[in-house]
């Protein structure tokens, strides 16, 4: 392709991009696929002559396109949102024109200046403490793990980095029952072992209890073990409950227990200073994490890492090999130093780009505004003689099943699972599940960067309708 043709296609594709947009919400949400109808509508050879750019753009569109998930259509309400703006996509597509690899600052002066002021801009957004220090990870889960790294080096003398598992602290991670299963995948891949991550109950609204883990830490420790890190969650994925930080952090210090914060999704709600209570304790936390690329309309990836002790975390990753030396390495920020990656994308761009065009304010409407219309789901749910909510509503997360009434206990899961497959196949909206205390839960998280209350009427008029061709024959629907 030469410049003229990439221009002439580079316009058709951002208009594609913005009809798509445009028309979104005719778009049927989950695709009617089934598993290998794509793989098998594609050739299954590679060409050995270039094709022709049209014919690549068709077969997307023909083939491809049916295949997707629409996760920017305004009705996903599934998982969390991972969301995009359109501010984002311009600077995701300079980003891609210009394809710096800023693994040190000389790879791209600009690239490591700007990422070091968007991350203190977001810093301050955040509420967070001046003394954090900011870097853009790709995922939550590489930053837990990066930060798992980072405690058993700075708490093991840095040893593990150097002689490996033939030093063997018997360390013990504390995390809730409740916490993202990157937690769990950390402890694994950071060698201390699924069996030293001690899972701590949850009190009635889900959150870690503070009582049960310092019980944990003190048997732990009655038995020979060493306490290395606690994860508390700002924010869980099943229902968005929120860990008593400020106990937590009291916890940590007591014992002297390294401690990071998983506000992934969560995280973007503290552009509030009234959920700025949430975060109390935050001065005795290592490390923090939350991701733009979920609810800060920057599209993925785009993941705010933080931490406390930046030398800790260069002492664990640097490497300094003869050629990645420069003159600059002791006056700048080489981030191929701050974690696991050496090549990296230019992301800060991006959130720049978003920061700058929504403003605060702008950023604080909108989260403020998906909070109002979680509320106000939750309303209609709680006016529902059929519907029970199962969980506290704490951002715009609503948990929620159709309650016992002519249907045994012993069958509400079931019954509940085939009314959001019911609920789902009707391709104009998406929820999706968890378990929380053994019970089936929809989870209905609205918070798309463009969705509208009249969205928020059309789904619950969508529920509605299932919900009462299901009541009127659960038989034909249940997979009993
Ligand atoms: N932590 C929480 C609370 C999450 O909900 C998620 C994903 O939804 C993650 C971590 C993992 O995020 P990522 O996909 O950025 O690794």
């Amino acid at each position: 392709m030469n410049v003229d043709e990439f221009r002439k296609h580079g316009h058709q594709i951002i208009d594609q991009i913005a009809d798509y947009y445009e028309n979104i919400e005719s778009e049927r949400i989950l695709p009617e696929t089934a598993p290998r109808d794509i793989f098998n509508s594609l050739e299954s050879s590679p060409p050995q002559k270039g094709e022709n750019f049209d014919d690549i753009l068709r077969d997307f569109n023909n083939k491809i396109m049916p295949g997707l998930t629409h996760w920017q259509h305004p009705k996903f309400f599934a998982y969390f949102p991972s969301n995009t703006s359109f501010e984002s996509l311009l600077g995701e597509f300079l980003t891609a024109a210009l394809g710096p690899v800023t693994f040190s600052w000389q790879t791209s002066p600009a690239a490591a200046e700007l990422e070091e002021l968007t991350m203190n801009w977001l810093r301050e957004i955040l509420g967070l403490p001046d003394n954090f220090h900011g870097v853009i990870q790709d995922t939550a889960s590489t930053a837990t793990l990066v930060s798992l790294l980072t405690a058993r080096e700075k708490y093991s003398n840095y040893a593990i980095n150097n002689v490996g598992s033939a030093y063997s602290p018997n360390y013990r991670v504390y995390a809730s029952s409740e916490v993202h299963s990157s937690i769990d995948k950390a402890v694994k891949i950071a060698g201390i072992g699924l069996r030293n991550l001690v899972k701590i109950n949850t009190d009635s609204n889900f959150a870690m209890s503070a009582a049960d883990l310092e019980a944990a830490i003190k048997k732990d420790l009655m038995s020979g073990k060493t306490p290395l890190a606690i994860i508390a969650a700002i924010g869980t994925t099943g229902s968005t409950a929120v860990d008593p930080l400020e106990e937590i952090a009291e916890i940590a210090y007591k014992y002297g227990i390294w401690l990071h914060v998983d506000a992934a999704y969560a995280g973007s709600a503290l552009v509030l200073p009234e959920y700025r209570y949430l975060i109390k304790g935050i001065d005795k936390v290592d490390t923090f994490v939350m991701n733009p690329h979920k609810w800060l309309f920057t599209n993925f990836d785009c993941t705010a890492y933080f931490v406390k002790d930046k030398n800790a975390l260069i002492k664990t990753f640097s490497m300094m090999p003869e050629y990645l030396k420069t003159a600059y390495d002791d006056k700048v920020n080489n981030y191929k130093d701050w974690g696991i990656q050496l090549g990296r994308r230019f992301r800060a761009l991006k959130l720049w780009f978003v920061l700058r065009s929504f403003g605060v304010e702008g950023l604080q409407e909108k989260i403020r505004f998906h909070i109002e219309l979680g509320k106000k789901f939750e309303e209609f749910v709680g006016s529902d003689n059929d519907l029970e909510i199962l969980a506290p509503r704490y951002f715009n997360l609503v948990c929620f099943r159709l309650k016992s009434g002519q249907f045994p206990a012993s069958e509400l899961n079931n019954v509940n699972e085939s009314f959001l497959k019911m609920i789902n196949s009707t391709g104009s909206l998406f929820m999706t599940h968890t378990k929380l205390d053994g019970k089936y839960v929809l989870r209905f998280v609205i918070g798309k960067t463009y969705v509208t209350e009249n969205n928020l009427h059309e789904a619950w008029q969508v529920i509605q309708e299932q919900k009462d061709l299901f009541l009127a024959n659960p038989e034909m629907y249940c997979e009993m």
